[in-house]
């Protein structure tokens, strides 16, 4: 590494400086030079799992001492921080992968320092957004990025629901432990849509899948047990997400095939969008359906 250490002398400090520094989300090589210029260089690295940080600076060789940052010690760390950077002192934030305050610790720092009137500067780098975004080959520039979906079931299905007519993709994190409910949940309410999933990106067992709902969700399911992290990225609803026709029937019949939606959620939308009462649509949604079955 290139030093020297510090970038002030003691005598002529100024407020400090504080960075918010990109990390690699799997594969150590990526990572900037200015990170790791800036990594060594600080006076102090505020960290989400100093655990974690120090097998990144021992590959490089920084020995900044490492100050732990994270969810529940947000605002009492940062206090610390700040009175830091009040002192002089430079501070760089990491999180355990990717870029700090994408669904990790580091948005209430930010907005600290910032109310304060310290300096506040991003060292960009990975993240496993915009890798994931980056492979998924989508040509329309809007999404909708979730971050985590609610981990509470019903929660999720509410959030979900809302985004039933949302017209472009809708990109989430998700863990090994939940991503088969997710995707089962997604498969439910927003339908059989076209799906990507990457898996533990940049590492050894990288791994991307992509088709229609219930195949991916058929491949994971189909596995004695499921690891690595996911970025799911799903494709926006189809004819700007309307619903083609007027009557019951035809609601059924798209709700059915062109939203792939079960009897009961296609009932609860046909009752939302003719303005009736769900158990006199679930009647007659009934007859409708066993027709529409196959055998
Ligand atoms: N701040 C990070 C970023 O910029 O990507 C995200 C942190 S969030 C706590 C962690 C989640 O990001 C994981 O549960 C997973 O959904 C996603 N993630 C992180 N690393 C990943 C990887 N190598 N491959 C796929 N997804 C990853």
């Amino acid at each position: 590494m290139v030093k020297p250490k510090k970038s002030k002398e003691s005598a002529d400090k100024g407020p400090g400086t504080l960075h918010v520094v990109a990390t690699p989300i799997g594969n150590l090589e990526d990572i900037t030079l200015r990170a790791l210029r800036i990594l060594d260089q600080v006076d102090l690295i505020a960290s989400e799992d100093t655990r974690h940080t120090k097998k990144l600076l021992s590959r490089y060789d920084i020995r900044t001492p490492l100050l732990s940052y994270y969810k529940g010690k947000e605002v009492e760390r940062a206090e610390t921080i700040l009175e830091l950077l009040d002192q002089g002192d430079d501070v760089a934030l990491v999180s355990d992968a990717g870029t700090p305050g994408i669904s990790d610790p580091g948005a209430i720092l930010v907005k600290m320092a910032r109310a304060n009137g310290f300096r506040v500067v991003p060292v960009p780098g990975p993240s496993a957004l915009a890798a994931a975004l980056s492979i998924s080959g989508l040509t329309e520039a809007a999404y909708h990025f979730a971050g985590f979906l609610p981990a509470k079931q019903n929660q999720r299905k509410k959030y979900l629901e809302a985004l039933v007519f949302y017209p472009a993709a809708i990109i989430f994190y998700e863990s090994p432990h939940r991503i088969l409910k997710t995707l089962a949940d997604c498969r439910k309410i927003l339908g059989d849509r076209q799906a990507l999933i990457a898996r533990e990106l940049t590492k050894i067992h990288e791994e991307v899948l992509h088709g229609p709902l219930s195949e991916v969700h058929g491949v994971l399911a189909a596995r004695p047990s499921i690891k690595g992290e996911f970025v799911v990225i799903l494709a926006g609803a189809e004819n700007e997400g309307k619903p083609e026709g007027k009557d019951l029937p035809q609601l059924l019949v798209w709700y059915k095939n062109q939203a792939g939606l079960s009897l009961s959620e296609a009932v609860k939308r046909i009752a939302a969008d003719l303005g009736l009462n769900r158990s006199e649509v679930y009647k007659e949604a009934l007859k409708v359906w066993e027709e529409l079955e196959p055998g």
